[in-house]
């Protein structure tokens, strides 16, 4: 059809209500608008635009999808075929491991590889700190861990090598060194935010717009100011604990294939929290997930 022929595949850079900011294949820019409602690009979408008419024409399969709850609990997609999402920590504030381990199990839960970023270490001194040691586990039952200083630039160098050629993402709690480590790994996000909130029709100095940086080594950093809670959705409580990414090696060795690691009898995940093979934090921070996704699941019906 003659329509198609003009048609042009972009990615989205950034975006608000209908309006957004795309970048085609050759580098160029354009400002589009969705051409139907049924049409919900997020940021990192791939899509078909007519380029003549400023028109987002069709959306691309997506390779993965990530949410956050909004205030009332609801998943909102926010951004589409990322590759790794970086739960970021820090010496201070002191570290929330029910958040970390919810971020944790909710990023595997949308089918996403999933890292931690220990940012401040240039405020560690002497002996090792108890998040420390808790992040030596998380490092062998197989997350990646970046130690990582944005204010002295120790560990970025090992960070960015990890970021090469995929599209990441950095969430954790307010104060941790999100915006420092955007500014230390992509070196102009600030003039580039502004550039496409203006475009974009959010004005200057926006907090709110989710924003594609590319970065200087190749690869893809999201800036998403809005970030706080991430969605655990869709998840059934019996699948809750294979996002717990060691709870199924132990599993194997409880006396009901349905178990759900709970108050069952014979539970060998409970045994090796009980021996400290699994930290009572993590086990616990299971637990209360795992209630969590239970009510959901209750209120659905109710
Ligand atoms: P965000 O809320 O996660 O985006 O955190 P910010 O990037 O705004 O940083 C919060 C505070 O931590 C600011 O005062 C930063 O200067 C400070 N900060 C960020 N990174 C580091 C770091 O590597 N070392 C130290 N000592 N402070 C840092
Ligand atoms: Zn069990």
């Amino acid at each position: 059809m003659t329509a198609d022929r003009k048609l042009l595949e972009a990615r989205v850079l950034a975006g608000h209500g209908r309006r957004f900011v795309v970048e085609t294949g050759d580098g160029m820019r354009l400002t589009c608008l969705t051409a139907a409602r049924s049409l919900q690009p997020v940021c990192g979408d791939r899509l078909r635009v007519d380029p003549g008419a400023a028109l987002i024409r069709a959306l691309l399969p997506r390779r993965s999808l990530f949410s956050k709850a909004d205030a009332r609990g609801k998943a909102r997609p926010i951004a589409a075929n990322l590759d790794l999402v970086l739960v970021t920590v820090a010496v201070e504030p002191e570290a929330q491991l029910f958040l970390l381990d919810k971020y944790l199990a909710s990023i595997a839960g949308m089918g996403i590889e999933a890292g931690i970023v220990y940012n401040k270490t240039d405020l560690l001194a002497g002996a090792a700190t108890p998040l420390q040691r808790q992040l030596a586990y998380y490092r062998g039952i197989g997350y990646s861990v970046f130690d990582v200083s944005s204010r002295s630039g120790a560990g970025l160098d090992a960070l960015k090598a990890a970021l090469a050629g995929r599209m990441s993402l950095l969430v954790g709690q307010s104060g941790v060194g999100k915006s420092s480590l955007l500014n230390a790994l992509v070196p102009d996000a600030r003039r580039r935010i502004d550039e496409l909130s203006a475009i974009s029709g959010e004005g200057k100095h926006t907090t709110t717009v989710t924003t594609l940086h590319a970065l200087p080594g190749g690869g893809e950093l999201l800036d998403s100011p809005g970030v706080r809670d991430l969605a655990l959705t869709a998840v059934a409580p019996r699948d809750v604990a294979r996002l717990f990414i060691e709870f199924p090696r132990h599993a194997s060795d409880c006396r009901f294939p349905d178990c759900v690691h709970a108050q069952e009898p014979g539970c060998a995940v409970q045994a090796a929290a009980a021996r400290g093979e699994i930290p009572a934090s993590r086990y616990a921070n299971y637990l209360k997930l795992l209630g969590a996704m239970k009510k959901a699941e209750k209120q659905k019906y109710d």
